[in-house]
């Protein structure tokens, strides 16, 4: 709609060598020109293009295609950083290997990805501040009170679909801050080396494709926590949802990161072995040997259940030590990746087909083991958070958040750990109830915890967040109070017919 000039990326192709994608400053619209009716200027000769039209959501931001025929800007115009041309067409650039140039240009491309891992983690946080103060606030149904309806809140399963996923907010929070720090390294130039580079690449990759999928499940969740009301766009988590839904995509699409995040992990892997001799190499393959059978037979179960025996608490204290969920986490992602290196061994010798169906076979495995790096990543940061915050009750509340993020994810991979021989079938039984012991411990912090989030109701613009059902609701329990008191509440068709039977009885015994 608006712009006059665009930075194209291109194929630069100079005497017939094409050099890869290069950034171009193209001027599109001639400033100068006689607007249309919509108020648009005019594409230059050769430029055209039209807008995408409505789209799922984020409709606040313009999306349009440009197509190009026969454009010629100046030789100057090429954004030279990476690489610049001549008067005579000579190609040089300070990067000799195309396939480094290539990836340090994609590089600047991981500010958006940061973005989006922190816009992702806001909007998780947005929706849970919703939906958990109108869960707190909003009441339905009589419980243990002939008259008194519970909160939201206090519901077994609200409690668990709120306070989980809140405890897994802070860790993508305490995570992004992390993924700041390295951004801030790199782009300030403080260690803007390769290694530190690669390292930006894959937490962004492997946190932007967690965060944003992770945003889309919360919001859904807390939407429906907050029933009828959450549905309405005055509540703002449709709308949320509908401009996070493209995060998944955009920026790269998160199946695609999740891949780049696996091959760095797999390069690392391959690093351990490289320069070993023959001999190492023979011991590391039967120590893993004899790490597997360690872990597939029953043995290290056996053995892990009979220190357990008879005691569900110590299994239960035994998952609360920090160093336990460490191993378990990192075990995990280690393992996944090990396996699935030794499965693509054969690859190296290979011919490319036979390499390329052998690594798409484990294209699934490779995804799952990036997953479980980027739930490494956040269980760390959020970890090494604690150690950060000095107020006692607060980094209590924090750690019990910590424990609680740890150990839904081995609730959420216990299939794993069983099948792998991690934890016994009796110290996986505990998990579930020791989970529900750490939300039932933060559910008198569970508005604290969404309030240190420091929203207001300026942020978060939505009725239901406002107090407004508080006082509804208050409005409602006093008259009802009153009209009790007052001896002029109807009487329940239930109740009446209950007194009727009663009557009936009674008057029946008395004539026998
Ligand atoms: C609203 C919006 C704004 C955008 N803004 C910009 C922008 O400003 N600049 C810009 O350059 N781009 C922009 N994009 C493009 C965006 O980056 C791409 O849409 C995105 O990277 C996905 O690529 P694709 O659409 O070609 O999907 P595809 O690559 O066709 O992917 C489709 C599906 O196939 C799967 N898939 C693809 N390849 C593989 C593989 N090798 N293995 C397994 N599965 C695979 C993916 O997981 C995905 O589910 C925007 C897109 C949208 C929707």
């Amino acid at each position: 709609m608006h712009a006059t000039a665009a930075v194209v990326f291109a194929q630069l192709i100079t005497k017939n060598v094409d050099h890869g994608v290069h950034a171009f400053y193209v001027p599109i619209r001639d400033p100068q020109g006689e607007r249309d009716e919509q108020g648009r200027l005019p594409f230059l000769p050769g430029v055209g293009g039209e807008d995408d039209g409505q789209k799922g959501g984020l409709n606040g931001v313009d999306n349009g295609r440009l197509h190009f025929d026969h454009v010629r800007v100046p030789r100057t115009d090429l954004l030279a950083r990476y690489g610049s041309v001549d008067a005579d067409g000579t190609y040089s650039s300070p990067i000799d290997s195309p396939g480094r140039r290539f990836f340090t240009m994609l590089g600047s491309l991981v500010q958006g990805r940061v973005s989006l891992d922190g816009a992702a983690v806001t909007a998780s946080k947005l929706g849970l501040a919703i939906a958990v103060r109108y869960a707190n606030e909003r009441r339905q149904f009589t419980g243990a009170s002939a008259t008194e309806e519970v909160v939201l809140m206090d519901y077994g399963t609200h409690k668990r679909r709120l306070i989980v996923p809140v405890a897994e907010t802070y860790a993508a929070h305490f995570a992004h801050e992390r993924l700041l720090d390295l951004f801030h390294s790199v782009f300030s130039g403080d260690e803007d080396t390769p290694e530190q580079r690669e390292d930006l690449e894959t937490t962004a990759a492997a946190l932007k494709a967690t965060s944003t999928r992770f945003a889309l499940d919360v919001l859904q969740e807390t939407r429906e926590a907050c029933g009828g009301a959450g549905f309405l766009t005055e509540n703002r988590i449709t709308s949320l949802r509908a401009d996070m839904d493209v995060y998944a995509t955009f920026e790269g699409d998160n199946t695609v990161l999740l891949q780049l995040v696996a091959k760095r992990l797999l390069a690392d892997y391959g690093k351990q072995f490289k320069g070993i001799t023959p001999g190492q190499m023979a011991r590391v393959v039967v120590e893993r040997a004899g790490d597997m059978a360690l872990h597939r037979t029953p043995l290290k179960r056996a053995a892990q259940a009979l220190s357990d025996a008879g005691d569900p608490r110590r299994a239960a204290g035994h998952l609360r030590d920090a160093e336990t969920q460490r191993a378990l986490l990192t075990d995990r992602v280690e393992t996944m990746v090990a396996d699935v290196a030794q499965a693509l061994r054969p690859a190296q010798k290979a011919d490319p087909e036979t390499a390329a169906d052998l690594f798409n076979a484990h294209q699934v495995e490779l995804v799952e083991a990036a997953r479980a790096h980027a739930e490494l990543l956040r269980w760390e940061a959020f970890t090494q958070a604690l150690a950060t915050i000095e107020d006692e009750g607060t980094r209590e509340v924090l750690t019990t958040a910590r424990d609680l993020y740890g150990l839904s994810l081995v609730e959420r991979h216990l299939a794993w750990y069983l099948l792998n021989g991690r934890l016994s079938s009796q110290r996986a039984r505990t998990v579930t109830s020791y989970l529900d012991r750490l939300i039932d411990r933060l559910r008198p912090h569970a508005q604290d915890l969404v309030d240190a989030w420091g929203y207001g109701p300026e942020h978060l613009r939505a009725k239901i967040a406002s107090g407004a059902e508080k006082e509804r609701q208050d409005e409602a329990r006093a008259y009802y109070r009153r009209l009790r008191a007052s001896g002029d509440e109807p009487l329940s068709e239930k109740s009446l017919r209950k007194a009727e039977k009663a009557a009936k009885r009674s008057s029946l015994a008395t004539r026998h």
